[in-house]
């Protein structure tokens, strides 16, 4: 289909707004440019957090040499021809304002040719301006190459994150659509370095083992349904796999990548009892609905989607899941490993199991939960986040939570996430008052990063060394823990190195 500028009643129906907000959002344009064009291959590279180099190739239908200028023009789109087809979207591109408005803040240079021609066309624009073009004998499909973005907006370049920050994000945009179109390879460079990539052989655990390493992505499970013009697909984690953030849901509706809290909500909902307080699933979710159905014009940078029966689709979305989540073997509450009194006792192992002993624990959980009481042993003094009144223990609850007595009332505190907590206080204390103590690994941890966790070590490595955390690169993005703060000892690592190292490195980066 040729490129055309949209008629005015068209571009005027069209939510407005900024595209470019970042380096991600270039990517993730650029991305979607290529999956509309039915690429089957797309590399992404971007240096210096995209600010310096984002090159994005792919293999894909190309662009007519002769239109390739056109493609810069404002609301000039292949996608789109009157009113009718804007209320049936079907690619992840329609409005014709990326290129154009990437091309307003950066240096652009584009060149494509499409399959069926012996020569293709490039161009290249300088903050808006069409600064060279010419003939190009390149392969067949489109490269297109942003440099020294925001140069001329140095109000926008500071409000930028750091470095790492903005790799993180590029990461975090090509893995997932790495996710959602398995059948495409994919590929990542960061400053000349592999951060990952897919085999595109159109297994989407394949795909989940490119990004979040070949450990999780066995471990996950499969889910699907049909319905009216409707279809779900799902990977989800077992709930003995969970993350400390909901940065792991990762929701498609008609292969468009959306965050929807109300959809990130039926997921996590189907989880509901099997995972413990501050910790989410794994879940990649591939919904397919009528086009008529869903709204992506809500949006500039597509982000968003009105759905027409929302309710209806939570439910849809929920049923799968839970079907197969409830077709586990009980995991029950998980023994507690970690709270520095409590857990000298062991915890029971099944829900079925008696109570604990409440008069036994009552004591040190005391101690634990009043800051300020001076101890015998100050380690075990958990240095509690100020602001919390005096607590009076009243016991526990399903080897989870605390139930306390305050000022204001009944306290229920989720063991777990208040554990984390302390060590993540303990860890930033030490830091703060210079008084960091390492504790090398006896038997070393491995861990497995995603590219957007890489992307941040890469930067914020030196940063977690200062706190204790000494990291070595294995390959395909496992590193191995050498040490660890000494206030993490005794901890269970796989357990608490994870939380505390990833809660770090997320606050650095941040
Ligand atoms: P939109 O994607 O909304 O149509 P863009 O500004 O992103 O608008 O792109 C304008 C047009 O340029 C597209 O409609 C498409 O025809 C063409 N185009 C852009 N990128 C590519 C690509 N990688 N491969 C083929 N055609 C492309
Ligand atoms: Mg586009």
């Amino acid at each position: 289909m040729s490129i055309r500028v949209l008629p005015p009643e068209v571009a005027s129906r069209i939510a407005a707004g900024e595209v470019v907000e970042r380096p991600a959002s270039i990517v993730k344009e650029l991305v979607e440019n290529a999956l509309d064009a039915g690429a089957r291959r797309v590399a992404v590279e971007a240096n210096e957090g995209g600010v310096a180099l984002i090159r994005v190739v792919d293999d894909g239908c190309g662009i007519d040499p002769e239109e390739l200028a056109l493609a810069f023009a404002r609301h000039a789109t292949s996608k789109l021809r009157d009113d009718a087809d804007l209320d049936a979207i079907a690619t992840l591109g329609f409005r014709g304002e990326a290129l154009p408005s990437i091309a307003a803040v950066a240096e652009v240079e584009a060149a494509s040719r499409p399959a069926a021609l012996q020569t293709g066309g490039r161009v290249r624009l300088r903050f808006g301006e069409l600064a060279d073009q010419g003939a190009s004998g390149g392969p067949a499909g489109t490269a297109v190459s942003v440099r020294n973005l925001f140069r001329e907006q140095p109000a926008r370049l500071r409000f930028l994150r750091s470095t790492g920050a903005e790799a993180a994000q590029i990461a975090s945009i090509v893995s997932h659509y790495a996710l959602a179109y398995p059948e495409v390879a994919f590929s990542l460079r960061l400053d000349g370095r592999e951060s990952f990539a897919t085999a595109g052989g159109g297994d989407r655990r394949a795909a989940a083992a490119g990004v979040y390493g070949a450990e999780v992505a066995a471990a996950l499970l499969e889910a699907s349904e049909q319905g009216e013009g409707a279809s779900i697909e799902a990977l989800l984690a077992p709930p003995s796999i969970s993350r400390a953030s909901r940065g792991y849901i990762t929701l498609f509706i008609n292969r468009r990548w959306v965050r929807s809290r109300s959809l990130a909500y039926a997921v996590e909902e189907a989880y509901s009892g099997l995972l413990q307080t501050g910790r989410f699933p794994i879940a990649v979710v591939d919904l397919r609905l009528p086009p008529g159905d869903v709204d992506v014009n809500v949006h500039p940078a597509k982000a968003e989607v009105r759905l027409r029966n929302e309710r209806q689709v939570f439910a849809f979305v929920q049923r799968p899941l839970r079907r197969v989540l409830a077709g586990l073997a009980p995991v029950g509450a998980e023994p507690f490993g970690g709270w520095p009194r409590v857990a000298a006792r062991p915890g029971p192992s099944a829900p079925g199991d008696p109570a604990p002993d409440l008069t036994l624990e009552r004591a040190p959980l005391q101690s634990a939960l009043r800051p300020g009481t001076p101890a015998q042993d100050p380690a075990a003094q958990p240095a509690l986040p100020a602001g919390l009144p005096i607590l009076r223990p009243l016991g526990q609850a399903g080897t989870t939570y605390i139930i306390a007595e305050g000022p204001a009332g009944l306290y229920l505190i989720d063991q777990h996430a208040a554990h984390e907590r302390v060590l993540f206080e303990r860890i930033r204390e030490a830091r703060a008052s210079q008084k960091v103590e390492v504790q090398g690994m006896l038997e070393p941890l491995v861990v497995e990063l995603t590219p957007a966790q890489e992307a941040a070590l890469a930067i914020q490595g030196t940063a977690l060394a200062d706190y204790g955390f000494a990291l070595e690169p294995l390959g395909d993005r496992a590193y191995l823990v050498r040490t660890l703060p000494q206030v993490l000892a005794g901890q269970d690592a796989a357990a608490t190195g994870q939380g505390p190292l990833f809660g770090l490195s997320h606050q650095l980066v941040n």
